[in-house]
């Protein structure tokens, strides 16, 4: 199956992408994953990307593009994928078309998660990610000696750089000028899915496969 999730940061698009890719055995592309990976790793990608990210602003498009092109053409995605974070710009949704087109990548679904800003704000502020796995979980859960479920490293949730509330809102006004246009491009173009994304987790994951008719 080949899904694109949209959404605004802090809708739940990283949450729902890593249980449907675990769910369905597809693979999960996060461009901001693989561009935190960079930025950790001290790589020349990373260090290109690490301010603009602090700012809340998006790196290059054809960037962004190449790292997805180099993952969707890899066998991860062999049994399909579900893409988190990409297309954010209209370029992108562009460039992305013709990556399909070269992979003859076809039948893809799109799930467009809602929630109005207020939710985000709150849900960004306050969580907290693990710097070893990536586990998103709220502040109010971390306790001195915590054990992440996920990886078992201990005290290694930390907030990330860009979640600062300043930032925060430099971000949703970047996806509300530049990404959102994205959603409508895609109207006539793919089948597409909405989801209200102020559901608790399992509510939103049961629709997202319900509409996708996989239960
Ligand atoms: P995310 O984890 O998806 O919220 O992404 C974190 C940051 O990585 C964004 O605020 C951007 O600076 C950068 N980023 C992630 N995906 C993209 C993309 N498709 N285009 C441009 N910048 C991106």
């Amino acid at each position: 199956m080949n899904l694109i999730i949209f959404g605004a940061p802090g809708v739940g698009k990283g949450t729902q992408a890593k249980i449907i890719s675990e769910k369905l055995n597809i693979a999960h592309i996060s461009t901001g994953d693989i561009l935190r990976e960079a930025v950790k790793n001290k790589t020349e990608l990373g260090s290109k990307a690490k301010a603009i990210m602090d700012s809340g602003e998006l790196v290059p498009d054809e960037i962004v593009a190449g790292i997805v092109k180099d993952t969707l053409n890899s066998d991860k995605c062999s049994n399909g994928f579900i893409l988190d974070g990409f297309p954010r710009t209209l370029p992108q949704a562009q460039l992305l078309k013709t990556i399909f087109d070269e992979l003859k990548i076809k039948d893809i679904k799109l799930i467009k998660l809602d929630a109005e800003d207020q939710v985000m704000i709150n849900r960004l502020s306050s969580r907290r990610v693990c710097s070893s796995c990536g586990k998103i979980i709220s502040k109010d859960e971390v306790f001195d000696g915590v054990k992440c479920s996920i990886c078992g490293e201990v005290n290694s949730f930390i907030k990330r750089s860009d979640d600062d509330e300043e930032v925060i809102k430099r971000r949703l006004t970047v996806y509300h000028n530049t990404t959102s246009p994205v959603f409508d491009y895609y109207q006539d173009k793919v089948t597409i899915i909405e989801v209200d994304g102020t559901q608790p987790v399992e509510d939103v994951t049961k629709e997202i496969l319900q509409k996708l008719n996989l239960n």
